[in-house]
């Protein structure tokens, strides 16, 4: 025949080799989880089964008593798993067992420390799943054949784990897929039925297949009376049950089989809704973000599931993009068993149950806030930046988003973002109607910013902004409860009642007297600023730089040419803080030279503090120079 029949020696991904050689040195205390690993393929596949013989009953070859087989051979050292799945074609095994598609694997992979117990968190994300075969194997062979197609088209895939594997054809009678492990030396515990049989209880009981064993006393027997199989597993979805039927034990080991993580789950929800709409929703936060969690095509996390028939992974219709990391089961009462992909973008179902699933997303966030707000801190710390994407993307929720929102403030000046909005509301003082906020590339460039400084000196708290999601937030969302967010370094400074008559009356005479200072200043600085005026916001700075009250802020702008897009050319207003001792002496200065220098570098320095870059340098330096010069002589 064709030389496909021929035996091939192919060489892994690269990316596989490390990820083969990492696993196997950091996943040594955990490697019991190659059982989940492989049950958990085996499942998925009869649930692909299932879905694909809804609409071509034939694939079933009048065998739909979907189950998987776990057996072992203390003789020859090995451990077997089959299911009667969906099954691979040559090229699907070639595709799924030899590359990785996830986006993201190279920049994983250079993450990894060497540290143990961190990577193995790490790969815990990440997502093992077949590989982990050989962190028990030093040898692996899988053969399998697709439903549907005939003997002739099995295949059979060889590997020692160590940079090739062999594949070739093979006549394989029974559809679906077996895996042989070549126990490593001295992984020999695994040849035991009891440790197995613990291991499915403990990661698998509630996977959605019978998982069978052979009767542990009928080992001499399998010759004569052929072999006693029995299930060893509850093998009920567990998200069918009552709540009330199901320990944290089960709600874990779930999620462990849905999520791949290695870690407990962080908090979780379960719900059966009845009604107009009949569905059941389990959803898990997890403790720790995944690897992939900001790559532009990361996968959702929820399956599909129409009346316990799997529909789809990554079901992203179901939850918005800022919940990207929630983990879990939908099933639905409702949603005809064919549907597909294409159907779930427009189905006024798939909204409802999206938007209901939703709200106990946002409730479940809510109660942990409320309950525990030191452990709220470590969700927030790992998923706060993804919750900041709310506001702009759910205008429905917006409001009880903003309740989730922490911030870092003046309050504590630390960089822990612990503020929430209603904290600071009921720290607002006296005349105070806006929530002050300041967004800087870097908190410590928020924290030391001059426009802080009458903010401090009158006790007033302001949100320090430094997340690059902020800029996105405050963009998008400007009111909370009935106080608008107001920037700090856009418009002029208005605080409102925090000031009171005399103090306005004494700043209204002070610009009078500064007047023809600013208008210098502003001749001699040009188009580079679109206006100068005094300010009252300064203690310590001589000058600052503000952009209107409509204007991109200048970090925003920097964002975005970072990312290669146009930002509008945003004119800055220079303000002067009228008793600096360089304001007061630049506005004696009459050598026309001297004051140009003067004013250009309390410009550049203005435009420095904010973060911006300076646009001629060296012409910075002249002047730096000419002015330590002129005060040395
Ligand atoms: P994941 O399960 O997260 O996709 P794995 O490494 O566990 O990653 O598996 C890779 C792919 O190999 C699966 O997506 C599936 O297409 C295929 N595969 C693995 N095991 C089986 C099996 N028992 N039957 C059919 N396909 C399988
Ligand atoms: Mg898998």
């Amino acid at each position: 025949m064709t030389a496909i029949n021929q035996k091939e020696t192919l060489g892994f991904q690269t990316e596989i080799k490390q990820l083969l050689n990492l696993m196997i040195h950091s996943l040594y205390s955990n490697k019991e989880i190659f059982l989940r690993e492989l049950i958990s393929n085996a499942a998925d596949a009869a649930d692909k089964l299932r879905f694909e013989a809804l609409t071509d009953d034939a694939l079933y070859e009048n065998d739909n008593a979907l189950r998987i087989c776990l057996s072992y051979d203390k003789d020859s050292r090995t451990i077997t798993i089959t299911d009667n799945g969906i099954g691979m074609e040559r090229q699907e095994v070639i595709d799924n067992i030899g590359t990785i598609a996830k986006s993201g694997t190279q920049s994983f992979l250079q993450n990894l420390s060497g540290d143990q117990t961190k990577d193995m968190h790490l790969i815990g994300q990440f997502g093992v799943g077949f590989y982990s075969a050989f962190i028990v194997a030093d040898k692996v062979i899988l053969e399998t054949r697709r439903a549907g197609l005939g003997s002739e088209h099995g295949v059979r895939w060889e590997s020692k784990g160590e940079g090739d594997y062999t594949i070739e054809n093979l006549e394989k009678k029974s559809r679906g897929t077996t895996i042989i492990l070549h126990l490593r030396e001295g992984e020999d515990e695994f040849l035991n039925g009891w440790r197995l049989r613990h291991i499915v209880t403990q990661y698998s009981d509630h996977i959605n297949l019978p998982i069978e064993m052979k009767k542990e006393d009928s080992d001499d027997k399998t010759e004569e009376s052929g072999e006693e199989w029995e299930q060893v597993n509850k093998a009920t979805a567990l998200w069918t049950l009552p709540k009330n039927e199901i320990t944290d034990e089960e709600y874990q080991a779930f999620y462990k089989h849905v999520s791949h993580d290695f870690d407990d789950p962080f908090a979780w929800i379960h719900n059966r809704v009845e009604g107009k709409l009949e569905y059941t929703s389990l959803f898990f936060i997890p403790v720790r973000a995944p690897f992939d969690l900001w790559e532009r095509d990361h996968t959702h996390g929820i399956k599909l599931y129409v009346q316990r028939t799997f529909i789809m992974d990554n079901a992203e219709q179901l939850m918005p993009r800022y919940l990207r990391f929630v983990k879990g089961v939908v099933d639905s009462s409702d949603l005809p068993l064919n549907i597909s992909r294409e159907i779930l973008q427009n189905n006024k179902i798939i909204d409802t149950i999206r938007a209901g699933s939703t709200k106990k997303v946002l409730g479940l966030l809510e109660d942990l806030a409320k309950d525990d707000s030191q452990k709220y801190q470590t969700f927030w710390k790992e998923f706060g930046r993804v919750i900041k994407e709310g506001p702009g993307e759910d205008h429905v929720n917006q409001a009880q988003i903003a309740k989730l929102l922490r911030f870092a403030s003046t309050y504590s000046d630390t960089e822990a973002q612990t503020v929430s909005l209603a904290d600071y509301v009921s720290r607002m003082k006296a005349g105070q109607d806006k929530i002050y906020y300041i967004t800087a590339d870097s908190f410590l460039a928020a924290k030391s910013s001059p426009h802080l400084e009458v903010f401090r000196k009158k006790g007033v708290e302001v949100l320090l902004l430094s997340d690059r999601v902020d800029e996105w937030l405050v963009a998008s969302f400007s009111k909370f409860e009935d106080k608008l967010l107001q920037s700090i370094t856009k418009g002029e400074l208005d605080l409102g009642d925090l000031e009171d008559e005399q103090e306005k009356q004494q700043q209204k005479e002070v610009e009078e007297n500064f007047k023809e200072l600013t208008e210098r200043v502003k001749k001699s600085l040009g188009d580079k600023v679109k206006e100068v005026r005094i300010t009252h916001r300064l203690t310590d700075s001589p000058a600052c730089l503000v952009v209107g009250e409509h204007d991109m802020s200048g970090y925003l702008g920097r964002l975005l040419k970072e990312a290669g897009q146009e930002a509008p050319h945003v004119q800055p207003t220079l303000e002067l803080n009228p008793v600096h001792p360089i304001v007061v002496r630049l506005n004696k200065e009459v050598e026309e030279e001297c004051f140009n220098d003067w004013t250009h570098l309390l410009f550049d320095q203005a435009l420095i503090t904010e973060g911006g870059r300076l646009e001629e340098p060296v012409a910075f330096v002249k002047r730096l120079n000419r002015l330590i010069l002129a005060t040395t002589h």
